[in-house]
């Protein structure tokens, strides 16, 4: 079964707003194994199943159908398979063409994949659906210390590599970006989150998500009894957010997805998590909540 589904609203670069679909399907554990996932809960043992992916998709579309009181197909469908999409393991073949038919009514396909799984697959794929492909990719920090020991096995070449790829072929790239990464001094987070932010844009990415590291996996709580952690804040991920917001070539937006666990003063954290939704679809600063209680602009 797929696990979840969530229609939202998402700026594009340009300023037009989609409908954006995502739906987060079950199959094959990625076979990296970076320090800060926690994407395995998502997975099965063993490959995925052939023809699972394309039943969940179908029984959510369906569903979809059902309650749609507008009976309009969204802009663009997300499919996130908590692995890599061109992945035979992952996502086989035969998926790879159910899919492909059951997204041809959407106008914008992202699916995502590490960097070292872009390639041939991916342009049969393009091929394959009417649709804008969009290949969704981590870069999660560009701090060289923090970088070599997430265990992700991505050097900053081959990200380059694979976003150059993409461009040569007209498919665009969407980066997530941590906020929070291991090893990085907690003094310097907000610095390397923006500077990986603009890495990317730099390299063409047209979305860019941050997002915060979330602690659970047991490896998360390790680093931290080590000294090497230490969970990001709200106040952290707003910064971020509004100072990405001068990469204007990118939409940048901050990762709300469990947004309640993020340490944050309880007074304004709702009123904070607000505007961070009203920035993620409009693009535009605003100025910050100011509380009385901690005292944090
Ligand atoms: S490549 Fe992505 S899905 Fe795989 S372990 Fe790393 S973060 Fe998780
Ligand atoms: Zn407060």
């Amino acid at each position: 079964m797929a696990h979840g589904s969530v229609l939202e609203d998402e700026r594009r670069p340009g300023g037009k707003v989609e409908r954006a679909l995502t739906v987060f399907l079950t199959g094959a554990e990625c076979p990296f194994t970076c320090s800060f996932c926690d994407l395995w809960q998502w997975t099965l043992d063993g490959p995925t199943p052939p023809g699972a992916l394309t039943r969940q998709l179908e029984s959510v579309l369906e569903a979809r159908d059902g309650q749609a009181r507008d009976g309009q197909t969204p802009d663009r469908l997300k499919l996130y398979n908590a692995s890599n999409f061109f992945d035979q393991r992952a996502v086989p073949s035969e998926d790879v063409l159910g899919i492909a038919k059951l997204a041809a009514p959407f106008a914008a396909i992202t699916v995502e994949s590490h960097a070292n799984t872009i390639g041939a697959k991916t342009l049969e794929f393009a091929r394959q659906i009417p649709g804008q492909l969009e290949v969704a990719v981590g870069l999660e920090t560009i701090h060289p210390a923090a970088a070599a020991q997430l265990n992700k096995r991505l050097d900053l070449a081959r990200f380059d590599t694979a976003a150059r790829f993409l461009s040569d072929n007209g498919i665009d790239l969407r980066v997530f970006v941590l906020l929070g990464a291991p090893y990085v001094p907690v003094d310097e987070t907000v610095g390397w989150t923006v500077r990986a932010v603009e890495y990317a844009v730099e390299r063409g990415a047209s979305v860019v998500s941050i997002i915060p590291v979330r602690g659970g996996n047991g490896e998360m709580e390790r680093l931290q009894g080590l000294g090497h952690f230490t969970p990001p804040t709200l106040l952290q991920l707003e910064e971020s957010l509004d100072l990405s917001l001068q990469f204007t070539k990118a939409v940048v937006t901050a990762d709300l997805w469990d947004v309640d666990r993020l340490p944050a003063c309880e007074h304004c954290r709702a009123e904070r998590v607000e505007r961070l939704r009203r920035v993620n679809v409009s693009g535009r600063s605003e100025s910050r909540v100011s509380c009385g209680s901690c005292g944090a602009e």
